[in-house]
């Protein structure tokens, strides 16, 4: 069994026992990476209490990445949106990070998936701190360039969040920590530099600031879309652009996005400062408008936030 981290789960429409929620080993998704996911979180807000943040296009998302795989989940959006807030409220969270994931079980062996199969959908929710650490959100990650390039165009699709995927993210992450890093960032097949294991990456000098693009064999992250839409209204001029590796080691600041990193600065790259080191100015003034959505000093203009508890 998984590591206890609730007490229920949401599963194909039940909300039972975490350790009731098993699959068989002959799992699809176990042998083929048939799977789709998101990484959502909540966050204990003064004013409205707890709130999922942006849930609509979380759910999108993953109904997107299941359409490029002709998965066929067999809920709507609405369904899964109160399924991810009633768990949420069963086990009785404040703030949670929740992973829905929509698989295919018992579909039989082999790689001729039935065109449409229907998926099994999970939705867990438990509590879950910075993904990497609390001191990184102050002081910045110490990042590693990879000798794993990001997935080639129109090999695997990047812009799916597919548990496959998360093969190439894997080895980038073991990389790095075997090599001493906190984190690792790898290029993409052009040598340009495509994202971290599990974030997307801002580069900034001279005031601009500059992300990769779609192009770059990115997942388009959720977290990049509001640091884009946050530094915007800061006033900040944003290019989505390709990234040679050089930028990074002549940056001002540089920052990783993610729903699990939140907006961690990076301290250094491949063992060279970035900028003056630690959280730049910039950094830290898009990390207070971010984190000032939960804890009510920034203004939910967009509608991102959905309280859990009404
Ligand atoms: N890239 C990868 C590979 C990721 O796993 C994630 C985390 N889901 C991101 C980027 C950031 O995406 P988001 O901000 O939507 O969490």
């Amino acid at each position: 069994m998984a590591k206890q981290l609730a007490d229920y789960i949401w599963f194909n429409g039940n909300i039972i026992p975490w350790k009731e929620a098993t699959v068989h080993v002959m799992t699809h998704a176990i042998h083929y990476g048939s799977s789709v996911f998101e990484g959502v979180r909540a966050y204990n807000t003064p004013d409205q209490g707890t709130c999922v943040f942006r849930l609509q296009e979380h759910t999108r998302r993953l109904f997107d990445s299941a359409k490029i795989y002709r998965m066929n989940i067999p809920y709507t959006m609405d369904e899964l949106n109160q399924a991810l807030i009633d768990i949420i409220v069963k086990n009785e969270l404040k703030s949670a990070y929740i992973r829905p994931i929509a698989f295919f079980g018992d579909i039989g062996m082999g790689i001729k998936v039935p065109l449409d199969a229907e998926a099994e959908v999970s939705i867990a929710a438990f509590e879950w701190g910075a993904y990497l650490g609390e001191e990184a959100l102050k002081n910045g990650v110490d990042a590693g360039i990879s000798s794993w390039n990001r997935l080639a165009a129109n090999t695997m699709p990047t812009g799916a969040k597919a548990g496959g995927n998360y093969l190439s993210s894997q080895l980038i992450s073991m990389e790095a920590r075997r090599h001493g890093y906190g984190e690792g960032i790898a290029l993409d097949r052009n040598g340009y530099i495509s994202e971290g294991a599990g974030e997307n990456i801002f580069v900034i000098r001279d005031g601009v600031i500059s992300t990769t693009p779609k192009t770059a064999a990115i997942l388009p992250g959720i977290t990049r879309d509001t640091v884009m839409t946050l530094a915007k209204e800061l006033g900040y001029e944003i290019r989505e652009e390709n990234i040679p590796r050089e930028a990074m080691y002549l940056a001002d600041e540089i920052l990783m996005c993610g729903t699990a990193a939140e907006v961690t600065p990076v301290n250094s790259v491949d063992g060279i400062t970035v900028g003056k080191g630690g959280r730049g100015p910039i950094t830290k003034e898009i990390q207070d408008m971010f984190f000032g959505l939960f804890n009510g000093k920034t203004e939910d203009k967009w509608n991102w936030l959905t309280p859990v508890y009404k």
